[in-house]
């Protein structure tokens, strides 16, 4: 894939192939010039040789023509022939020596005739080939030629000298000139020899350059076999890797499902891979092979991110990496990756462009799930009150949450890279210890789960309830940890609260009833066991309702208020003061013989007393009903105490008011009231066992006859636990002041109007007009007519059959309240009476108010009408009056015929009473009859007074 990847510049690539011919073409040069060299020396030589010889014999033959004639220019010719071989001689001497001078060589060969040129060569090869037996041999028959040489000359220096001396002729020069004669006869056969030494010498040489010749040739053709080998290996090696690299490439290919493209820059032509075409539905070779194709099925959105990745890679460099979206056959897109990149030629010149295609639809797909996924957790983690802090395994801050940059006073930015206890410094809250290695304790799965405290960055210390889970891996391996700090003190202060407002009055602060029965228990308890005193109030205002009449229930509360802060002054750092209820309030004085808390209760009902309430400019004062309790080790409990006190303080109302009256056993007072709390539990008790029943009396008109069915007015009793009837006038008093009349009301009408579905399906009975009393309290419950309503649906009672008895005195209690409760109670059908009317003796003005059908005459009235002229002036005026705002009369109480009688007379509408008819059993919780029917008159309204 290397060689085949890489390519080398022409020239690198040419010399590698050529350099491994160098040496041997070298080698073949040098040896060429070395031949060339050797073969000119050999010329030369022989060259030389000829001069040589040539001079010898020039020399010899002016010698002789001098001994002859004995001209001097002969002479002269023989000293410049003789010259050659003497110079030669001179070179070879020369050469010779252990440190020959070539210089001197060289003007020896000068003189020995030799061309300039040639002289170097010839000092070459004498010196180099020196010792090859052809040249050796040449060499020493020059030597011995020298010899003869100077042999030569020296005859002739004395041939010189014998011409010179006179008288010497022929004869006298004759054996010198034979010796001449003689010597060049000897220097013939060594100039052949010479000659032919240097012939065989030059064969030598030449046979030996051609087997040199032949030698470097066949080195020649060896490398280059050679290097065509390795080349050729090399090149197989190279096709085969390709080969693979080619197959590895398809296989890559063909696994990665990726599309391949190929962009010619040059001629415009883009060509798809079938893969390509087929992600996007279409047939292998459908898709036309241009850039434009690509153009054509680009979605328009993604036109610039096309662009800019392109233009990015072109110029900048950048890997082409793109994301964007094809069209595909079908009507849809198809997301895919591009990646590839530039191609360049040798020169470096763009050619192309190639790549991938890679289908990321389902990656895009879930990469659009995580997004959304991902967008959650965060709006989630953004919004959810608890801190949420990311850290990694060793415990660096990765994320905080909203909440938790609140909570800790970090920013995420500034936290992130920080230990987890740097930006979370947490301790224990009860031991104040530091929690830490709070990572390595979730990692160890060992988190101490305790409520911690969380020191802010600001000072702030908030508790928190920490929890911890680890984030894991697909593999399970922790990745990192989320602490959860849930902010505590909210619910702390919440908790707080919902226990102070169960122990507290809303109103004033103080504490309510039930702390205070509480406390007053524990205190007895106390008691009990280590003995001592306490003493016990219970404080009613007089008269409180005044200022609630006359200022309005604000007003009323204010006071409520003002008196509380007032008698908290009064009291000591451990005594407990509670309202108790309305106007009601309880102190308890721990520790406190009875004449101490004498005195406190005086001065607290003076300071009370002292007190002026300013409303509007108007001043009042206010007094205070005390009724105070010494309780000791007898105290036997709660209840006890308190209905002691109260016993008292209605004694102290009875008094006169503004008192303190204190709690004596024995007294007559305290102990009727004592009993009238009684009445309480006993009532609870009848209402439980289903001991309360209904009695009817008939009422009947007295002006004409009945028409429609009969007219009865319910009375309820109480069966005791003896199965004794009880009046309501024994419990109804303890029934109203302790708020039991509302209860007692719904179980009269959910009960009479059973009783009447039952007698009209059972008896065929039609009552055409049922009275039932209702008392105060119920003209105060707002959900009364939801309750009488659904009780007619549930019994069929038509509700026009019913009239409802309200006392005067409660009517005119709260006029307002009244007249709303009677009109709402008409829409919904029924009638109104008003029951004991006169005894109230208020004004009648408010009757115009009151949309009441009937008037009851009150039966003190009725029953003295006859024996007290007054009585009977009242039931007259109340009969005309009646008459006169558009109500019908009822008398109760009618005894005697004389007073119906005396009744019809006066015009009263209707009577009711023993006279006409006892009181009967209408419907019961009971399981059986009472024994006994009371001996009272029975005509008591449930609701007195
Ligand atoms: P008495 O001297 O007999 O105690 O006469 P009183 O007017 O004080 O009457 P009583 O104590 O029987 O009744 C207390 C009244 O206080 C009854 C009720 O209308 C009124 N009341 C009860 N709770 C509140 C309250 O929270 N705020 C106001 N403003 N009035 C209340
Ligand atoms: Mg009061």
């Amino acid at each position: 894939m290397r060689q085949a990847g890489r390519s080398l510049p022409g020239d690198v690539h040419a010399l590698r192939v050529i350099w491994p011919f160098v040496p041997v073409v070298v080698a073949l040069a040098l040896f060429t010039i070395a031949s060339v060299d050797v073969l000119s020396a050999v010329r030369a030589f022989v060259a030389g040789e000829s001069q040589w010889s040539k001079g010898q014999k020039n020399a010899v033959m002016h010698l002789l023509r001098y001994g002859e004639d004995r001209n001097e220019a002969d002479f002269q010719a023989y000293l410049s022939n003789i010259a050659v071989p003497m110079g030669d001689h001179r070179a070879r001497i020369e050469l010779d020596r252990d440190t020959p001078d070539d210089e001197r060589a060289r003007a020896g060969f000068l003189a020995g005739a030799i061309h300039p040129d040639d002289i170097a060569g010839i000092i070459r090869l004498y010196r180099n080939f020196r010792h090859v037996e052809e040249v050796d041999a040449a060499i020493r028959i020059w030597a011995e030629g020298d010899r003869e040489i100077a042999a030569l000359h020296e005859q002739a220096m004395v041939l010189r000298q014998l011409t010179a001396q006179p008288g010497c002729g022929v004869a006298c020069t004759e054996p010198v000139l034979q010796g001449i004669v003689a010597i060049d006869a000897r220097l013939t056969p060594l100039e052949y020899a010479f000659s032919h030494q240097l012939g065989k010498a030059s064969r030598r040489v030449t046979q030996a350059l051609t087997v040199g010749a032949a030698v470097v040739a066949v080195a020649l053709l060896l490398s280059a076999i050679l290097l065509s080998h390795r080349r050729l290996r090399l090149e197989r090696r190279l096709r085969e890797a390709l080969a693979g690299s080619e197959e590895r490439l398809q296989l890559a290919v063909g696994g990665s499902n990726d599309g391949l493209w190929d962009w010619d820059l040059h001629s415009g032509r883009l060509y798809f891979s079938p893969r390509c075409a087929q992600m996007l539905g279409f047939e292998p070779d459908a898709l036309p092979q241009a850039r434009e194709t690509l153009l054509g099925l680009l979605h328009p959105a993604d036109v610039n991110v096309l662009d800019d990745k392109l233009s990015a890679h072109l110029r900048r460099g950048e890997p082409y990496d793109a994301e964007f979206r094809l069209r595909t056959r079908g009507d849809g897109y198809l997301w895919v990756r591009a990646r590839g990149r530039l191609v360049r030629g040798e020169n470096g010149r763009v050619m192309r462009m190639a790549g991938s295609l890679t289908d990321i639809s389902e990656h895009k797909r879930y990469e659009v799930q995580l997004f959304a996924e991902k967008e959650r957790a965060q709006v989630t983690l953004q919004a959810i009150g608890d801190a949420v802090v990311t850290t990694d395994v060793w415990g660096r801050i990765e994320s905080l949450n909203p909440a938790a940059e609140a909570l800790t006073g970090w920013s995420e930015a500034e936290a992130r890279g920080r230990p987890l206890e740097q930006v979370c410094a947490l301790c224990e809250e009860g031991s104040q210890a530091p929690l830490r290695k709070l990572v390595a304790l979730a990692l160890q799965q060992r988190w101490p789960g305790v409520t911690a405290l969380l020191a802010g960055r600001g000072g702030r210390t908030v508790a928190v309830k920490p929890s911890v889970a680890l984030i894991r891996d697909r593999a399970a391996q922790a990745i990192g940890v989320v602490v959860v700090l849930h902010d505590v003190s909210q619910e702390r202060e919440h908790a707080a609260r919902l226990a102070h407002e169960a122990s507290h009055d809303a109103l004033t602060g103080l504490l309510n009833r039930t702390e205070f029965e509480r406390r007053l228990a524990a205190a007895i308890a106390r008691m009990q066991e280590a003995g001592g005193t306490h003493a016990l109030m219970y404080l009613d205002l007089d008269q409180f309702k005044v200022v609630n009449d006359t200022c309005g229930h604000a007003a009323g509360d204010e006071l409520i208020r003002q008196i509380a802060a007032i008698m908290r002054g009064q009291l000591r750092k451990g005594d407990t003061l509670a309202r108790l209820g309305g106007d009601e309030f309880g102190i308890l004085l721990e520790h406190c013989v009875a004449p101490d808390g004498e005195r406190q209760a005086e001065a607290l009902r003076r300071a009370v007393a002292g007190f002026r309430f300013t409303h509007r400019q108007r001043t009042f004062a206010v007094g205070a009903s005390i009724g105070l309790v010494a309780l000791d080790a007898g105290t036997g409990g709660v209840a006890e105490a308190l209905s002691a006190a109260d016993a008292a303080c209605y004694v102290a109302k009875e008094n006169g008011r503004n008192r303190v009256q204190v709690y004596h056993p024995k007294d007559s007072v305290v102990q009727a009231r004592h009993g009238e709390m009684e009445w309480v539990s006993r009532v609870h008790a009848a209402l439980a066992a289903g001991r309360f029943c209904l009695y009817a009396q008939e009422i009947v008109p007295l002006q004409g006859e009945r028409r429609g069915g009969r007219h009865i007015e319910l009375l309820l009793r109480m069966v005791d636990e003896r199965n004794q009837l009880v009046p309501p006038m024994a419990f109804v008093p303890a029934c109203e002041r302790y708020n039991l009349m509302p209860m007692i009301d719904r179980w009269v009408v959910e009960t009479a109007f059973a009783a009447l579905a039952r007698r009209r399906a059972e008896h065929g009975e039609h009552i055409a007009l049922c009275a039932i009393n209702l008392s105060a309290s119920s003209l105060a419950d707002v959900r009364f007519p939801a309750f009488v309503r659904d009780q007619a649906q549930r019994t069929g009672i038509a509700l026009s059959g019913i009239c409802f008895e309200i006392t005067e005195t409660a009517a005119i209690a709260n006029l307002t309240q009244a007249a709303a409760f009677i009109e709402q109670m008409q829409r919904l059908g029924c009638v109104f009476a008003l029951d004991d009317f006169g005894a109230g003796m208020a004004s009648f003005t408010y009757l115009k108010h009151l949309p009441a059908a009937y008037l009851k005459i009150d039966g003190s009235f009725v029953r003295a009408m006859l024996d007290d002229p007054v009585n009977q002036v009242m039931v007259e005026v109340i009969q005309r009056i009646g008459h006169a705002t558009g109500k019908k009369t009822i008398a109760e109480y009618v005894e005697t015929e004389a007073m119906l009688a005396r009744l019809r007379e006066l015009g009263v509408d209707f009577a009711q009473g023993h006279h006409i008819a006892m009181p009967r059993p209408f419907a019961s919780g009971l399981r059986q009859d009472p024994a006994t029917i009371d001996g009272g008159q029975g005509q008591e309204a449930l609701t007195p007074g």
